[in-house]
């Protein structure tokens, strides 16, 4: 792989310890320049990395039914980032056919 620098980085491996180390992604692979010390990660390589977060998370639901409406839960890591409890307000905002987001009050 080449550096931006001219040099040419070699594939390397490390850990990266996420969430304050709850998540641990092993053996994430990486280009390492040794000409100018550049780290970098090709899209594919970081792709992969984000779906072990995304599983990680419990990014990637489905809907519940209950008492006669649909219901989508919120991971307990996304309802403690937006300060989400029982009882909080929110607004649906239909933003396309795949896509509907949900406005915090
Ligand atoms: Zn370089």
């Amino acid at each position: 792989m080449k550096c931006f620098c001219g040099g040419s980085a070699a594939l390397q491996f490390e850990d990266i310890g996420l969430f304050e180390g709850k998540l641990i992604l092993k053996d994430q692979p990486f280009y390492h320049c040794p000409k100018c010390g550049e780290n970098f990660s090709t899209s594919k390589q970081v792709s992969k990395g984000a779906d072990e977060v995304r599983k990680f998370l419990g990014l990637d639901r489905k809907f519940i039914s209950t008492g006669g409406s649909i219901a989508a839960t919120i991971p307990p890591v996304l309802a403690k980032q937006h300060g989400i409890k029982k009882g909080k307000k929110f607004r649906l905002v239909s933003e396309s056919p795949k896509k509907l987001a949900i406005i915090l009050e």
